[in-house]
């Protein structure tokens, strides 16, 4: 049977206009949820992401903000500037876009959002609150991932879920939301011994590495669910011919751009495996964005959003 794909774009686009509800019924109050994003730097993928964003809120009918800081501002600036968006009643959710420049502490920067408007969910508080099991703001991409198996009525509760990368905006809340929906949870790292044998034990991989088309067929047992949240932007073209595997087809579509984004699963290897997947891009991005809005239209009606 040919595999599943978990189209994350029309997803996504459902829950955005399942909020439309929520943000007409506060509009008819004269209030409009408000995102505001904080960008240092000129990292010209944070840029794009934090359009992203922006544009979303448009869509959806939230307003937004965003605050931008040169790569040498002081952090004492950009904490003035989150101290008064924690003042701000027209602002109900606050998102520092990372990686922030070097020098900077992102702990520091990140624990300077108040909880009550942490719609990233990156907040010592928030993170705390996932670990209890106890309601708050879910990081957008973790509540994504666990939207879209829903959608695609993946069994979660006894499966045993394996998860490439532990870092604390994607691999752990992951692991703990799948914990919490009784899955059995192996997070694995750069010092996992064998890791094609332990992602082949997988009924659900969840690949968040950041190294282009890494897990190949020999990771993925088949049947398995895969879900791909590496975003990786390759512009060499013999990258990409080494990936794609010499295909003219694929070569051709990069040589018009000049670029093409990959995940850490392999695009070419995924289809023959598994039997659900989610493509690099309109997978995992679209509903990391809607979830943000989620979030963001939750904590204006002091209901902070779990997925
Ligand atoms: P981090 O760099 O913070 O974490 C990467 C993790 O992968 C680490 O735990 C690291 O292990 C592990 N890792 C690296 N190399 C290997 C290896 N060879 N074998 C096994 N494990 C390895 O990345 P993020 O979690 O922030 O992001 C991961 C990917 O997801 C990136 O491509 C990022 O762009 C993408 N992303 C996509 C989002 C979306 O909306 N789609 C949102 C957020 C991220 P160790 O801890 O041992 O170093």
């Amino acid at each position: 049977m040919p595999a599943r794909l978990i189209d994350g774009k029309s997803l996504a686009a459902l829950v955005r206009a399942s909020l439309g509800g929520a943000v007409a019924s506060l509009a008819a109050r004269g209030v409009r949820p408000g995102l505001a994003a904080v960008l240092v730097g000129d990292d010209p993928a944070s840029r794009v992401y934090v359009r992203n964003k922006v544009l979303a809120c448009e869509g959806t009918g939230l307003r937004s903000e965003l605050h931008e800081f040169p790569e040498d501002a002081s952090e004492g600036r950009v904490l003035d500037c989150l101290a008064a968006l924690n003042a701000d009643s027209r602002v109900h959710g606050i998102l520092v876009q990372l990686p922030l420049p070097k020098g900077f502490d992102a702990e520091r920067v990140l624990e300077a959002v108040s909880p009550a408007k942490d719609v990233d969910g990156f907040h010592a508080a928030s993170l705390g609150a996932l670990v209890r099991g106890r309601p708050g703001f879910v990081p957008g991409t973790p509540a994504g991932i666990l939207r879209m198996l829903e959608h695609a009525a993946v069994p979660i509760a006894g499966a045993h879920a394996v998860i490439v990368g532990r870092s604390t905006i994607v691999g752990k809340p992951t692991a703990l939301l799948l914990l919490q929906r009784d899955a059995t949870v192996t997070i694995c790292h750069s010092k996992t011994p064998d890791l094609p044998a332990v992602c082949r034990e997988a009924d659900i991989l969840v690949a968040a590495i950041g190294r282009a088309a890494m897990i190949t067929a020999d990771y993925i047992r088949p049947g398995a669910t895969v879900i791909d949240v590496g975003m990786n932007r390759i512009d060499s073209r013999d990258e990409a011919a080494r990936i794609y595997r010499g295909s003219a087809e694929k070569l051709a579509a990069f040589d018009r751009k000049g670029s093409v984004l990959v995940g850490d699963v392999h695009p070419l290897d995924v289809g023959g495996r598994a039997a659900a997947y989610t493509p690099v891009p309109g997978g995992v991005g679209p509903l990391t964005i809607a979830m943000l809005m989620v979030n963001t239209v939750g904590s204006r009606e002091r209901r902070p959003a779990v997925c």
